[in-house]
Formats: C-alpha cells, structure tokens, sequence
C-alpha cells in the first residue's frame, strides 16, 4: 500500500491509498478519484509518503557526515591553538618582556628613545587605541586557551 498526498484543482489537499503508484495512475485517468471536498477529479500527487510512517524530515547532513565535520572542525581548531601557542613561544623566546610598560616601551621604540627591538607585553584597551592612533604596529596575541603559565 502507498498513500498520497493529493491535490485537487481547487487546491485541497487530501490523502489517499493506493495499492501501488500504477493503481493511482490508473485510478486517476480513469476519474476514480475524487477531492472528498468538491468532488474534482482532477487531482495530482502534492507529495508521496512512501509508507505509513509519517514522513520525517531529513536532515541535511547524515549523523554520519555531520561527526566528520566536527571532526575536522576540531582538528582544525587544535591546529590554531597549536599555531598561536608557536607565536607565543616565538615571541616569548625572542622579544623583551616589558609587561605593563608595553605601550610606554612600544612608544620609545617608535620615537626612537630607545634601540628597536621586538617586544612584547600587556597593554589595556585605551592603551592599544592610543598606540594605533600613533600610527604604531602591534598585534594581539589571541590568548590561547590553555591557561598562561
Ligand atoms: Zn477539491
């Protein structure tokens, strides 16, 4: 057995049952089957529900297809923190350390007071603002995730 969703040419929708499609097609040419509403014959399907469990709707990505995504997201996602935490240890490794007097320091850099050299440390919102109003290169590193040591 198959139930269709069928539509009249008034626009009513109904179901019926058939023993397979050939029956509806059969069915329906020959006028058998009539809109229980207007009793118009001329109805074609509006949807098929293959079986008597209601139509589910499918999902877009199989369970499946939607694990590997995450997979890949989260491969992905460890390859940034890996990246950032080599940026911090470059940095780390390689430029001063000057804390709270990043911008204080960044500044003399800039001006040339002191030698240029990289350097790295914390500056607050207003100070980072106040460095790139001065034209001054910096960039944040994203905090990595994984707690500083
Ligand atoms: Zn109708």
């Amino acid at each position: 057995m198959i139930v269709y969703q069928l539509r009249c040419s008034n626009g009513h929708e109904f179901e019926a049952w058939f023993r397979d499609s050939g029956t509806f097609d059969q069915q329906a040419k020959d006028g058998d089957v009539a809109c229980p509403q207007c009793g118009d014959v001329h109805v074609c399907k509006a949807l098929m529900a293959p079986n008597i469990a209601p139509s589910r709707k499918r999902a877009p990505v199989s369970p499946e297809e939607s694990d590997s995504a995450e997979r890949r997201a989260q491969e992905v996602a460890e390859k940034i923190l890996e990246a950032v935490g080599n940026i911090r240890s470059h940095v780390e490794k390689n430029f001063d350390n000057v804390g709270d007097e990043f911008a204080e320091e960044a500044k003399r850099i800039y001006y040339g007071e002191v030698e240029e050299r990289g350097i790295y440390g914390n500056a607050t919102d207003e100070e980072a603002e106040e460095l790139k109003e001065e034209g001054i290169e910096f960039y944040r590193l994203p905090p990595t995730g994984r707690g500083d040591s």
